[in-house]
């Protein structure tokens, strides 16, 4: 009697049984050997650095100016440090080319919140073909305290490369909120500080270059779990940060450079409302980070605050601005939907007014929409306009202390 050399079942039980040279396979065998070979095929081309078509910097800048306004330096600088990434992956890929190493170059994005720096970080990973995730250092604390340890951050990793570690090795991790692992106060504490220095001595590991045991799961509930061994060396970090207050540590040390009448001179030049563009490892040290970790973040770069001119450009570039989502969705309905030009510079101005920079456009926009959200699909009509004196009324309507804390 014939059976299926994989499942054991006997010819009659089938509905197909293929003979091979010393075994048959059956029809859902096949099926299922099948949907194997194309969950692995898919894994791997998912990763795979062959399978792409490396973009050139000004190409990856050019899809990040699709979605992020402004931003031009820190655009310029994340473009070269994900060109140069996939460059040292094939190249390390290419063996015993022992000359020269590309060593990595991890970043550090310096900016106010609500000036883009997840926004970027999220729009490079929409066009990357390696692992990536965005990680927030707040909650990191030293191994032993209540918080998450170092690790977790490539058990993060680990989980987007589907456990497939040479994936997760050439990866790319986001770690937000950088600045809250800072040193409070100058002095090195005396007192235990959990999330401090000992949080930075234990990033330091990663960016570093070695091989971390990382709990499969994470976290310290499963605490007999087998450890899996990454190795960071190829991992590339890019870390942002509001610090605040640092201005003043760069104006600082921008005065105290000036001594006699061409230093003088020269700071006449500097441009006192932006202080951040001209930010230097220095600052970053006076601000708490420990040296080492500064020196394994060797590309700082700054985001500008955004002035009227770049939120009202946020209202309607972006590949998918605001406005356009709300157009979008009348659109369903067969309703044109339109916005005075007086109503988006309004909205602009409640946003600075509340000081709720970018993330204030969308809950302002959504006080002023919501009526209309809520009345139009039940009403025939094919046209809305939305004018400056509803948008006034709508908002003094709502609930200002919602919108400031929104
Ligand atoms: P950060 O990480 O710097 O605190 P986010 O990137 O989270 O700020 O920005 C918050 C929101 O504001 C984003 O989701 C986006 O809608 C908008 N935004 C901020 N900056 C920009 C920008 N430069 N271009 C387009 N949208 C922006």
């Amino acid at each position: 009697m014939d059976r299926c050399s994989f499942c054991g079942r006997e010819k009659r039980d089938t509905n197909l049984l293929i003979a091979g040279i010393s075994g048959h396979i059956c029809d859902s065998c096949i099926e299922q050997a099948n949907s194997i070979l194309q969950e692995e095929i898919k894994k791997k081309s998912e990763f795979d650095l062959n399978q792409i078509t490396l973009l050139k910097p000004g190409e990856i800048k050019k899809f990040l100016d699709q979605y992020v306004i402004g931003q031009e330096t820190a655009k310029k600088y994340i473009s070269v440090a994900v060109y140069n990434h996939y460059k040292r992956l094939m190249d390390s890929e290419r063996t015993s080319r022992d000359d020269v190493e590309i060593e990595k170059s991890n970043i550090i994005l310096v900016g106010e919140t609500g000036t883009g720096k997840t926004l970027l970080a999220r729009t490079i990973a929409r066009m990357l073909h390696v692992p990536f995730t965005i990680v927030d250092a707040t909650v990191l604390t030293e191994a032993g305290y209540v918080g998450e340890d170092i690790e977790s951050i490539l058990t993060r990793l680990l989980q987007v490369a589907d456990y497939n570690v040479e994936a997760a090795e050439k990866g790319i991790v986001f770690i937000d909120e950088l600045d809250k692992i800072a040193r409070k106060g100058d002095n090195p504490s005396i007192t235990r500080d959990v999330s401090g220095e000992g949080v930075q001595q234990g990033l330091l590991k990663l960016l570093e270059g070695s091989v971390v045991n990382v709990p499969p799961q994470g976290g310290r509930k499963h605490p007999d779990q087998k450890m899996i061994p990454v190795n960071t060396k190829n991992i590339l970090f890019i870390c942002g940060g509001a610090f605040d207050g640092i201005e003043k540590k760069i104006g600082q040390r921008l005065n105290t450079k000036v001594v006699g009448y061409v230093a003088s001179r020269e700071t006449n030049k500097v441009n006192r409302d932006n202080l951040l563009q001209y930010i230097a490892p220095q600052d970053m040290k006076a601000y708490g980070l420990i040296p080492e970790i500064i020196g394994r973040l060797p590309i700082l770069t700054y985001l500008d605050p955004l002035d009227r001119q770049a939120l009202r450009r946020i209202l309607t570039e972006p590949k998918n601005a605001i406005i356009k989502q709300y157009q979008r969705l009348f659109e369903m309905d067969h309703i044109q939907l339109s916005f005075d030009e007086s109503v988006l510079q309004y909205i602009v101005d409640k946003s600075i007014e509340f000081k709720l920079g970018a993330r204030g456009l969308r809950s302002i926009c959504e006080a002023i929409m919501i009526d209309a959200m809520f009345d139009m699909p039940s009403q025939k009509v094919d046209e809305a306009k939305i004018t400056l004196r509803y948008a006034k009324q709508k908002i003094e309507k709502a609930d200002m202390n919602r919108l400031r804390v929104a």
